[in-house]
């Protein structure tokens, strides 16, 4: 590039319209010059284009004008004032989609962190990472196989994990993005199998943690269907699954064939009643909603825990019939009976809880286990 041109601020005249001379809101120039403004890529909508600037992480938006083609966001070298290398987003006043345009000017300035990376192949690193390739290694060895050549690590390692926070977020919790996030995936879809947010609580207002509430039901239309007309429900908290240290509560119902069917997951702060409260009210009022039709199962099978039988009962109402679930009891009466050191003996008590728990009506099982303790 010319050297005369270093001091030169770049200008945004418009080759492509008459109408539009560009952003208003820039210095005075010292020499007009065309922009060659060139047509590159089309997206679905503004979110995509601006992803896809972003992963490049050459430009920020510089400013903005109306033309009768639709919007214009003008972005320029973020990495120094000099460079004229320009691109533009188009939006379209007609329809949804976004096009995006390039000066073509080339950067005239030392390469910075990842920038150096070609952008073609930067959309091929995305591509991989998006498809589960996302270890350095990994992607390095992908793109020799393919041809790409040797590229340096160290900018490919600043560019993944830029793709990592634009996918993920931030690796540190905020209450407002996980709020943000739960009103943003709330909208029930169209799509049976597609999962969203069917409740959620968020308040961090407390000054103390124990007091911040973080709440969120999600499912599915097809999981919540399967809810219909079912008169049991089963709920268990899991710490194998974490997310922030949080465990995730699973509810469900069994059919016939004794298969276990979810209703959906959630996340909450704690195992308190409030939690399942929150999960069992949120569920009535989606199953009711999507089923036409009161929603009053009467059955809770799950572990002994009290917060999930008084949460069941502030959801469903106080009448319902408490089911400890069996491998719950079993792995109990087990650690128990390893007390008892005479092997015959453990074993006759542990088949004769394993009969009695399968008595047909609460009665009986009242009578048998009565008979059973005098034995
Ligand atoms: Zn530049």
């Amino acid at each position: 590039m010319a050297s005369g041109r270093s001091q030169e601020v770049p200008d945004f005249i418009l080759s492509d319209s008459e109408s539009d001379t560009g952003p208003a809101n820039i210095r005075p120039r010292k020499r007009q010059r065309q922009n060659d403004w060139t047509y590159k890529e089309q997206f679905d909508s503004i979110k995509e284009a601006k992803d896809y600037i972003a992963i490049d992480n050459q430009f920020r938006i510089n400013t903005r004008s109306r033309t009768s083609d639709g919007e214009k966001l003008y972005y320029r070298c973020k990495n120094s004032n000099e460079c004229s290398s320009a691109v533009f987003l188009l939006l379209h006043c007609d329809n949804a989609s976004v096009s995006l345009f390039a000066n073509n000017e080339p950067h005239n300035h030392e390469d910075r962190k990842d920038f150096g990376l070609d952008p073609q192949l930067k959309l091929i690193i995305a591509d991989h990472f998006s498809k589960g390739i996302s270890k350095p290694n990994q992607i390095l060895k992908v793109l020799r196989n393919e041809g790409h050549g040797e590229i340096e690590k160290s900018k490919l390692v600043n560019f993944l994990a830029r793709l990592k926070k634009q996918k993920y977020g931030s690796a540190s919790f905020n209450y407002g993005e996980f709020e943000n996030w739960c009103e943003i995936h709330s909208t029930m879809p169209d799509a049976e199998d597609e999962s969203y947010v069917v409740g959620h609580e968020v308040n961090c207002d407390a000054d103390n943690d124990e007091d911040r509430v973080l709440r969120a039901f999600i499912s599915t239309k097809r999981l919540i269907t399967l809810a219909i007309h079912q008169k049991l429900i089963c709920s268990d908290a899991t710490y194998k699954l974490l997310w922030h240290g949080f465990p995730v509560l699973l509810v469900g119902g069994v059919d016939k064939d004794k298969e276990f069917h979810p209703y959906g997951i959630s996340i909450t702060k704690s195992e308190a009643a409030e939690d399942f409260e929150f999960i069992f009210r949120t569920l009535k009022s989606e199953v009711e909603k999507i089923g036409g039709t009161n929603f009053d199962p009467n059955i809770l099978v799950a572990d002994s825990a009290d917060a999930i039988t008084s949460g069941f009962g502030q959801a469903f109402g106080n009448i319902f019939q408490r089911v400890n679930c069996w491998s719950h009891v079993a792995r109990k009466v087990d650690q128990r009976l390893s007390l008892i050191a005479d092997e015959a003996t453990r074993k006759e008590i542990r088949e004769d809880i394993e009969i009695l728990q399968l008595v047909r009506s609460e009665a009986a099982f009242l009578k048998a286990s009565e008979l059973w303790r005098r034995k």
